[in-house]
């Protein structure tokens, strides 16, 4: 079969060709990652699926330490599945997007209790399961179980978008890239084409300066031969993402202890803790409003200059306030000591304030 669009110029693509050329490049360059199988060996579904979540959004260097933490305390689904809650978000803290981290318990305990331990094997059936997408369905099922799923993540989008020089900006053009990477992906092999697909975006084909002198795609490659491999692929504008503000309050006992909340199960880092922090609106609480969301009356102090922190839909800074306090009490919370801390299951951003309100450089009284 020859794939044509309207839009697009020589070089022509077969497909047979491409996977062909694209595996035989995989079998010589394919990266070593802790999740891969070696070559001959059988992926296991659980270790497939389990490292395709923590890579949503996620690099691979973020995450490999993760991954070993989590096979060796969790070997196998059913292990997984009999951890509570509470110990998989601890182990997940700091690897962000916590929803996942609810989502591979739910998981593990519908594949332990409903589908006696085997995971589905097509893309369909893994997509009713919480926290599977589309790529991630596509990804299981073609590295775990060989069927003839693309995974196309954004990477994949980038090397197809350039392979068939697709002009039409993303997000829209996402069905149409996903159908001309399904379009490709050989009867056999299918598990190995994805994951070359993925290392040719990863160490090839990058966002900027793709090597393509050493890309084993060159040949027939329409963006390259059109000489607009590094504009493509085409994006839409980015809506600027609104800035929200707010108040956090690290209180401190006499034994370094910290008082720490829990968050709503749902919604927002849901289930995870974090110091007590105030609403959040399009600025900062003034002085008299920021005491009175403290948790408790205290002499709280400001300290100079915001914590920042990146969230999908908006941007949020937070001022911190700090108080060194003789007694517990008149808040609920748990106060953790030091040594808990460090294990505690604290996202990132809860750690960023913790930092804040006890960083030397900010070791004066704001006001
Ligand atoms: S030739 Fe260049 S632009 Fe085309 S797929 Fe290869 S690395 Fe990407």
């Amino acid at each position: 079969m020859i794939l044509t669009m309207p839009h697009m110029r020589e070089p022509r693509q077969n497909p047979h060709v491409a996977a062909a050329g694209l595996l035989a490049w995989y079998d010589a360059n394919r990266r070593v990652l802790p999740w891969r199988a070696m070559p001959g060996e059988m992926p296991d579904p659980y270790r497939v699926w389990l490292s395709e979540v923590m890579l949503q959004q996620t690099t691979v260097a973020a995450v490999a330490g993760y991954y070993r933490e989590f096979t060796n305390r969790w070997p196998c689904v059913d292990a997984l599945a009999a951890a509570s809650l509470d110990e998989v978000r601890g182990a997940w803290a700091g690897l962000g997007y916590y929803a996942r981290a609810r989502n591979l318990h739910e998981t593990a305990q519908m594949v332990a209790h409903e589908h006696g331990g085997r995971f589905p094997s097509s893309a369909a059936a893994l997509r009713r399961l919480p926290g599977v997408g589309p790529y991630t369905a596509g990804a299981i099922a073609a590295i775990a179980f060989d069927e003839r799923e693309a995974a196309v993540d954004a990477n994949a989008e980038r090397v197809i978008a350039r392979f068939f020089a697709v002009e039409e900006p993303l997000p829209r053009s996402k069905p149409t890239l996903r159908n001309l990477a399904q379009s490709l992906v050989p009867a056999r092999r299918a598990g190995d084409f994805a994951q070359a697909l993925m290392d040719l975006g990863a160490t090839v084909c990058t966002p900027k300066r793709p090597s393509c002198s050493r890309c084993p795609w060159k040949k027939n490659c329409r963006a390259f031969s059109l000489g607009i491999e590094e504009s493509l692929p085409r994006k839409a504008p980015r809506r600027v993402r609104p800035l929200r503000r707010g108040a956090a309050f690290v209180a401190r006992d006499r034994n370094g202890a910290i008082l720490l909340v829990k968050r709503p199960e749902k919604g927002l880092l849901g289930g995870m803790l974090q110091p007590p922090l105030g609403p959040w609106s399009a600025s900062f609480p003034r002085r008299s409003d920021a005491l009175k969301q403290a948790p408790f009356r205290a002499e709280w102090r400001r300290r100079p200059g915001v914590v920042s922190h990146g969230f999908t839909h908006f941007e949020l800074e937070l001022e911190v306030w700090r108080a060194e306090v003789r007694a517990r009490g008149g808040s609920t919370g748990s106060w953790l000591a030091p040594h808990a801390l460090a294990t505690a299951a604290l996202p990132t951003l809860m750690r960023k304030i913790i930092a804040h309100a006890f960083d030397p450089e900010f070791a004066q009284p704001a006001r």
